[in-house]
């Protein structure tokens, strides 16, 4: 209501409402002088940063402003999924500023993984959506596993400049920051207002021991990212926490898989082949015929087919179908934002179609692994 003022640390208007929302403060602390959000209270007190999130809008608002400073830029990317966290509007925004891209989440890979293609992979991703980036970095920022190097790429690239640090949520944005925090980070210095007007929020500044700053981006909610209409209940479900067990189907033409009641991949037309699912293997995966696909989720959708329960089910949006023509002699995913994909192992081309809640994003790609 405009009467709580704004954080002294980044300048944000606090509300009591939200956590989720930037300047999210608990009534109590209202009491406290000076007054600061819970984001900078985390940080001040426990080096931790948290996540905050904006809607797209905000965000670009956000960007914009990146472009007149001299910075270095990590953008943080979930390599599970991979299409659907990438901020591919970034390039229009940073100006002449470096990108460093760090590609989170490698843990999630199977163990046996052949991580130069995965590098090469992400190389050519990266610049067919148009981003340029003077290193790209994979890692882990739950298992510690390609940090130093982050680290060092960093340092090489950061010069005496600050650093922004951008990310869709969930990408692990907020692990990454608490690890530099700790590794660069002079807490005893004051967290430094950062105020843009025309923006409805603030980036909260760290300060790092030369005197540039850290800055930590809300992170950035994607429609299309299945993670971001399912319950928090389903988020747990379809967001893997270890390294993924590729399923592998043989399936002939007229038969279809459900992953849960979270989404139905359909083989129409081609010979018997492979096709190598990488999803949470904790979601159930069931075959079916096709001709039968459409009665059994009808009868047993948030049942017998769950994730989601079915009062869930109510709360996400009505099934839509994606066709696709897999070319012969590609190799190729069907990727669906969030929950995973497919790898189609044939080289003889394949009719397929995926049903899944419209405004997910459903795609072809080259196979990653
Ligand atoms: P933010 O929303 O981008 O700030 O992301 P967080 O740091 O809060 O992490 C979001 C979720 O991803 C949490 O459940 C983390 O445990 C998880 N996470 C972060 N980094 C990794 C990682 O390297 N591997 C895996 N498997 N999970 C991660």
């Amino acid at each position: 209501d405009g009467t709580k003022g704004r954080c002294s640390g980044c300048g944000i208007l606090l509300q009591t409402e939200q956590p989720e929302l930037p300047g999210y403060t608990p009534i109590k602390a209202l009491d406290r002088d000076p007054v600061i959000c819970q984001r900078c209270f985390r940080i001040k007190n426990y080096s931790e940063a948290s996540s905050v999130t904006v809607d797209q809008d905000e965000f670009l608002a956000l960007l914009s402003k990146i472009g007149d400073k001299d910075a270095l830029v990590i953008h943080i990317v979930d390599l599970f999924d991979f299409e659907g966290s990438m901020i591919s509007a970034l390039q229009r925004f940073v100006g002449n500023n470096p990108v460093l891209l760090a590609v989170n989440k490698t843990d999630l890979l199977p163990k046996v993984t052949n991580w130069n293609k995965v590098r090469n992979w992400v190389q050519m991703q990266a610049k067919a959506q148009g981003l340029k980036t003077v290193d790209i970095v994979l890692c882990s920022a739950k298992q510690n596993q390609g940090f130093d190097r982050l680290l060092e790429s960093v340092n090489e690239h950061r010069g005496d400049r600050d650093v922004y640090v951008v990310g869709a949520t969930n990408v692990g944005k907020s692990t990454l920051i608490n690890r530099l925090i700790r590794d660069y980070s002079d807490l005893d210095q004051e967290l430094t207002t950062s105020r843009y007007p025309g923006t409805t929020l603030d980036m909260v500044h760290i300060p790092l021991d030369d005197g540039a700053s850290i800055i930590d981006t809300p992170g950035i909610v994607y429609p299309w990212r299945y993670s971001e209409i399912v319950s928090r209940k389903d988020l747990s479900a379809i967001m893997p926490d270890k390294p993924l067990k590729p399923a592998v189907y043989q399936l002939n033409s007229g038969q279809t898989l459900f992953f849960g009641g979270l989404a139905r991949f359909d083989f129409i037309e081609g010979e018997r082949q492979s096709f190598t699912c990488y999803i949470n293997n904790a979601i159930k995966i069931h075959r079916t015929k096709l001709e039968r696909a459409d009665e059994l989720y009808k009868d047993h959708a948030g049942e017998l087919l769950s994730p989601p329960s079915r009062e869930d089910m109510e709360d996400l949006p009505e099934w839509t179908r994606h066709d696709f023509r897999i070319k012969k002699g590609s190799r190729n995913d069907v990727f669906i934002s969030g929950l995973g994909w497919i790898k189609v192992n044939g080289q003889e081309g394949a009719l397929v179609a995926v049903h899944a809640p419209r405004g997910v994003r459903v795609m072809i790609r080259p196979s990653l692994i």
